[in-house]
């Protein structure tokens, strides 16, 4: 085991401080990661905040990782030290379920291995928010060159939670996508669907970030507190996906989906929200869900991003400003992804 620098939250809803955190030996397929960059996920907060359930505490939290490799087990194939690598939210599977077979080990059957809190036996797991980290070489993707370790960070989680439902669900040229919420998941939506070429608009609460939304490649924006919002978009959209951390009006917005349309959610609140199933039945809607993204999927997003020049944009901060940075993004000031300098930690 190695003593390393961490911060976490020492219990639920407590802010987070300075600690020490132990790693394990480095396996024989194992690599050690110098994190660089750590991204702070509104997922974050909700676990810190418990707003999930009961979790484990001290919690150190952290699924944006990105770094470089400083030591590599002797099986290890895929790593070398020195190389540039990302780790998002979760770190092994079993490999051999339909899912992990399917290349959805998020959904592993056994039970994925979370980047942080709990292991599936109950173990405590530390996240990202530290100096380094150890994972097995499979679960760390390769940052491509011409991405640089900070914007890169984020994409590990905002970065393939959106890239996988735009491409599952078609977002391309000719097609209409709407992302709700513009945030981490959602400016990262929009960079990555006009990037597959659709046509975006970004539904926000108000019109205060519209030249951002433009700016990062939406060609059009709306405040979705005019009611005259919805009646102009009413069945405009093939895709729409929200990013949205709390409750919102549901059916308002499944009445902007065009007619066979979807709409996908990423965002997730902790209260259940009504659905109104005739919002669905007139017009052959579908509503459906997404998870971040397998680790094949994850790298195919890595190296979009590098081909488009994409990451995200960020607010580097050093650690001792997370707690400002969650209050911050907690009252909808974060353009659009704080990120944690770990030399700081
Ligand atoms: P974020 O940066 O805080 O962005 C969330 C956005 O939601 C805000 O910027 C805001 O956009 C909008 N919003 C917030 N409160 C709202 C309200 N009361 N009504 C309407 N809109 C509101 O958070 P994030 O890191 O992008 O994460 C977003 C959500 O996705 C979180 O719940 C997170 O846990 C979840 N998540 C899910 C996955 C997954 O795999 N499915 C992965 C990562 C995160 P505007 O200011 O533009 O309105
Ligand atoms: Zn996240």
């Amino acid at each position: 085991m190695t003593a390393v620098a961490a911060y976490a939250a020492p219990a639920a809803k407590a802010p987070l401080e300075r600690t020490t955190i132990a790693r394990r030996p480095v396996g024989p397929h194992d690599v050690l990661i110098e994190i660089k960059y750590s991204g702070i996920c509104h997922s974050d907060i909700h676990q810190v905040k418990e707003e999930w359930g009961e979790s484990l505490f001290p919690m150190v939290p952290g699924h944006e990782i990105a770094g470089v490799v400083t030591a590599v087990g002797d099986q290890v194939t895929k790593h070398k030290v020195g190389d540039r690598v990302g780790v998002g939210c979760f770190v092994d599977s079993c490999g051999e379920c339909d899912n992990c077979k399917a290349g959805m080990e998020q959904f592993c059957l056994t039970g994925a291995t979370a980047t942080y809190p709990v292991d599936p036996n109950g173990d405590h797991m530390y996240g990202g928010y530290s100096t380094h980290i150890v994972v097995t070489e499979n679960f760390a993707l390769k940052i491509p060159e011409g991405v640089a370790l900070d914007v890169a960070a984020p994409l590990l989680c905002a970065g393939i939670t959106l890239y996988s439902p735009l491409k599952r669900w078609g977002a391309g040229p000719g097609k209409k996508v709407a992302v709700v919420g513009l945030g981490g998941l959602g400016h990262m939506g929009v960079k990555i669907a006009a990037a597959l070429g659709a046509e975006v608009t970004v539904l926000s609460q108000s019109l205060r970030k519209q030249e951002d939304g433009l700016r990062l490649g939406a060609e059009a924006f709306y405040a979705t507190s005019d009611p005259a919002t919805f009646e102009e978009l009413a069945g405009s959209f093939d895709l729409i996906v929200s990013t949205v951390s709390a409750n919102f009006d549901l059916n308002a917005i499944l009445g902007l989906v065009k007619t066979g349309g979807v709409f996908v959610n990423v965002g997730a609140p902790a209260d259940p929200l009504p659905v109104h199933l005739f919002s669905l039945i007139d017009g052959n809607k579908t509503l459906a869900g997404s998870m971040i993204g397998g680790i094949a999927e994850t790298q195919e997003m890595l190296d979009f991003c590098a081909e488009h020049g994409l990451g995200a944009d960020i607010e580097l901060i050093d650690a001792d400003r997370i707690n400002e940075a969650y209050d911050r993004v907690l009252a909808g000031d974060v353009r659009y992804r704080f990120v944690i300098d770990a030399a700081t930690i």
